[in-house]
């Protein structure tokens, strides 16, 4: 699928941390930016895309589009070749309410968007933001893969509504999203499969998990020790250029796991520690899994996601995504570095280093 770079590319949640680079990236090579925000006027969350569009040579024009508002994204997706639609809410801690906070605008705001594309005439692809936890819903399902290790066949069957929503969220829109692609031929769908995103972020003002995952390092709450848990880290800068080479790589087709490599929690603290010296409260040690399991429902995680996480490895086989949009993933190490320091020149976390 050829799409014509002189066209205007909708992005959809373009404010987001992900999407800003994305944004950045299609700026900067001169493509015209379809951009729909949630509120074009509030300026603690679309100034940095107004500053990046001031460097050019491509033009942004925003547009106000809520997922859950039937016919929202119509303006902006006219006369576009290339939708990507990023927009979900990521929140995984502090959800009191799952289906409606979480799954139903990422189900019905998929719906949503592929419905306008469905009546939108230019549209020819759409990349859709999706998440490795639209393979795996726990780390314990991999002891059902052939190789043990999670591939793009893998489907993850195990998330509901009760149990790990928002990995419920991802891949009930990721299934809702093929199912209507397969439905007409004007358009393909390309999906993007990004494990836990980090890396120096473009704006101060979003609400990523991504940003309160990595809080968990200073805030105190891995002092006595980390979990047994392996993250699948990726750079949001490779993030965003895979959804660029899925966009238009006239060739690109399926699903695309982008993970750099797995690293514990311990792993993490350990890095950072070495990076950031010792006046953070960075885990020394791992916690003994029933320790982990007595405290979890005080600390907001429930007995049933420490049984089938906590212990358990974590892999994703990259090679397809690095075949198929021919990427290179930088080292999540930088990444990790990059994103800590970056938090601590923006304020967000407080510099001890001095202190130490
Ligand atoms: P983010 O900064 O919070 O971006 C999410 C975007 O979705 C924001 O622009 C947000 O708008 C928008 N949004 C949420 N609810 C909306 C609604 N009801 N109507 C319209 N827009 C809405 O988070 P991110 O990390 O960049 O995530 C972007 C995408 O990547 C999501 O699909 C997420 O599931 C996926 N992903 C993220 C990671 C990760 O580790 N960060 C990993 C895998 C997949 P507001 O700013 O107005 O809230």
């Amino acid at each position: 699928m050829n799409i014509d770079k002189s066209r205007p590319v909708l992005v959809t949640g373009a404010n987001g941390y992900i999407a800003s680079w994305l944004v950045k990236y299609l700026l900067a090579d001169g493509v015209d930016v379809h951009a729909t925000v949630r509120n074009p006027d509030d300026d603690k969350k679309v100034g940095h895309l107004k500053k990046l569009a001031e460097a050019g040579p491509g033009k942004l024009t925003l547009f106000k589009a809520d997922l859950l508002a039937e016919g929202a994204f119509d303006e902006a997706m006219a006369g576009c070749e290339l939708v990507f639609h990023t927009a979900s809410p990521f929140v995984i801690m502090g959800v009191k309410d799952a289906q409606k906070e979480l799954v139903d605008p990422a189900i019905k705001g998929t719906r949503n968007v592929l419905e306008a594309a469905n009546r939108c005439d230019t549209v020819k692809r759409v990349v859709l933001t999706s998440s490795v936890v639209g393979i795996y819903g726990d780390a314990a399902d991999m002891r059902a893969t052939q190789n043990g290790i999670f591939t793009e066949q893998h489907w993850n069957t195990t998330s509901s509504v009760e149990h790990q929503p928002y990995n419920y969220s991802k891949v009930a829109a990721e299934q809702a999203a093929w199912d209507i692609s397969k439905q007409q031929n004007r358009w393909d769908l390309v999906v993007i499969n990004p494990g836990l995103v980090l890396g120096p972020s473009l704006t101060t003002a979003s609400a990523s998990g991504s940003f309160a995952t990595f809080k968990q390092f200073v805030n105190g709450s891995l002092k006595m020790g980390a979990p047994m848990l392996e993250l699948g880290i990726v750079d949001v800068r490779d993030v965003a250029m895979a959804h660029i080479k899925a966009g238009f790589t006239p060739s690109a087709s399926g699903r695309h796991i982008c993970v750099s490599k797995s690293m514990t929690m311990l792993e993490i603290g350990r890095l950072l520690r070495e990076k950031f010296g010792s006046g953070y409260p960075f885990p020394k040690k791992e916690l003994p899994k029933f320790m982990v399991w007595m405290a979890g429902p005080f600390s907001g995680i429930t007995r049933k996601f420490v049984s089938l996480n906590v212990g358990h490895p974590l892999k994703f086989d990259n090679s397809y995504t690095r075949k198929d949009l021919g990427m290179e993933f930088r080292p999540a190490e930088a990444s990790i570095v990059e994103f800590f320091q970056q938090l601590i020149d923006d304020g967000v976390i407080r510099d001890k280093r001095k202190a130490a």
